[in-house]
């Protein structure tokens, strides 16, 4: 069986994605001030160089990423004897209708507001994966 899209052609769809961003932590030898005071005189700080932070990591960060009207669905549908997993995926004007962005079904939202609930779900899941 074609299994059927969640969302239609013509459709106003917000799209979220997950990007690895830098984590930084406020420098604690210059408490992000970028200098420090040795006899009343001003020197960038050594610990953080000036730049009042430094690099702990990345993350992974859910957030909005584009939005627009959905200008082609694509479906791939296998037979049951294949045991493979149906996709469908779509393509906005915004990122590309006849070549672009291929954006997964679970990943559009119909509007704003749902596409920031997920994200802030997401978010808080990885939180609670990172701090195991
Ligand atoms: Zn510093």
């Amino acid at each position: 069986m074609i299994p059927q899209p969640k969302f239609d052609l013509g459709q106003h769809v917000y799209a979220v994605t997950c990007n690895r961003v830098g984590k930084y932590a406020n420098c604690t030898a210059c408490n992000s001030k970028k200098y420090i005071l040795i006899n009343k005189e001003s020197f960038t700080c050594p610990k953080c160089r000036g730049s009042g932070s430094w690099y702990t990591g990345e993350e992974v960060r859910h957030m909005l990423a584009a939005n627009g009207f959905i200008g082609k669905i694509s479906i791939e549908a296998y037979d049951q004897k294949y045991d493979r997993p149906n996709t469908i995926r779509y393509q906005l004007d915004s990122t590309g209708v006849i070549s672009g962005i291929l954006w997964d079904e679970e990943n559009l939202f119909s509007s704003k507001s749902k596409a920031m609930e997920a994200i802030l779900i997401r978010n808080k899941n990885h939180e609670e994966e990172d701090s195991d």
